[in-house]
């Protein structure tokens, strides 16, 4: 045999193994918009148990949506990862989800923790919690003037306020509660007192809010709760000395409760490999996987037999809370209608 005989058979042999392993191969896309190290040890986890390897992509919400929709059929994505029922929200009504079907997450995640289930399938399905909740200036507040949300549009804390974007989806899902339990017209009332009682004007994340109260600029925020707990875990001087000078309050405790939110998953509309990507959001809600990938973003799991032991939270929270039981889509579905009194109002 020639040498370039050889060659050229060991190459097509080559090329004969390479495609039955591709044929086989088991990989999922992930598009995530969570970044954070724990979960990296999670999918290794999926990876040994069941030999699909989990390509992840990196980029914010809003990013991973205009992507899906720019990459259309041809997208490579198999499962998203996104946080706050607005975005996936969104990303349903935008029809960049797949419907999925599986008996396991129903049953493992709360009805008021996903999409509502169509004859196709549930949309999308809750895998961890996170409260909205106010962090206050103790020497200067009073803990029972904001301890509801509705007083935070009262004339006592009158240029008290920072928040981040009222177009935010984490303050469109809590003005999308509001819009559940007030009404449209006590509602619209209650944002116009909220942006008179601004200090200043909207910018920044939660995390910039809590640190303009204890520096003084405002003296109330609303922020999620595991940026409070990042806080509270962080070893570095100055995120202590901030913590020491603010106080939490879960509002609503006395009537409808929290506003409880989620980050969650899906399966994308052109996934080659739905069932796989099934298997792994199901093994996102098995018990191992819940308390590791609630607590590496010091959230709650949303599994009810799963208990987490995360100090920050504990205290925080002094333990349970009562949280708001409105389903999280039907608060995502009032975004449009929110942006809508936003912009009416000229709330930024
Ligand atoms: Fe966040």
């Amino acid at each position: 045999m020639s040498r370039f005989i050889k060659q050229a058979l060991v190459a097509a042999s080559a090329g004969l193994l390479t495609t039955l392993a591709s044929a086989q191969a088991s990989e999922l896309n992930l598009y995530s918009a969570r970044h954070y190290q724990t979960d990296e040890a999670l999918y290794s986890q999926f990876t040994k148990a069941t030999g699909i390897k989990i390509n992840r992509v990196d980029a914010d919400d809003a990013g991973i949506l205009a992507r899906l929709k720019a990459e259309g059929s041809a997208s490579p994505a198999d499962v998203i990862l996104l946080v706050d029922a607005a975005r996936l929200g969104k990303g349903q009504a935008d029809g960049l989800f797949r419907p999925i079907k599986s008996a396991l997450l129903e049953a493992a995640v709360p009805a008021a923790l996903r999409a509502a289930t169509g004859p196709e399938g549930v949309a999308w399905f809750g895998l961890s919690t996170r409260a909205r909740v106010v962090v206050y200036d103790k020497a200067r507040v009073k803990r029972e003037d904001v301890d509801t949300y509705e007083e935070l549009a009262e004339p006592k804390n009158r240029g008290r306020i920072c928040l981040r974007s009222g177009s935010h989806p984490y303050n469109l899902s809590l003005f999308g509660s509001m819009l559940e339990h007030l009404g449209q017209a006590k509602m619209e009332t209650w944002l116009q007192g909220l942006q008179a009682n601004l200090a200043r004007a909207p910018k920044g994340g939660d995390t910039d809010q809590i640190r303009a109260v204890a520096s003084g600029e405002c003296a109330v925020a609303i922020s999620n709760s595991y940026y409070i707990a990042r806080l509270m875990r962080s070893n570095q001087a100055q995120d202590q000395a901030l913590m020491s000078k603010v106080e939490v309050v879960f509002p609503n405790q006395q009537s409808w409760g929290t506003h409880l939110n989620i980050a969650g998953a899906a399966v994308a509309r052109h996934s080659k490999n739905p069932q796989a990507a099934i298997q792994f959001i199901e093994y996102l809600a098995s018990p191992q996987a819940q308390t590791y990938f609630a607590d590496g973003n010091n959230e709650w799991p949303v599994v009810a037999s799963v208990r987490t032991a995360n100090p920050a939270l504990q205290a925080m929270s002094g333990g349970a809370f009562k949280a708001e039981t409105v389903p999280v889509a039907q608060v995502a579905a009032h975004q449009a209608r929110v942006q809508q009194m936003l912009d009416r109002i000229g709330f930024r």
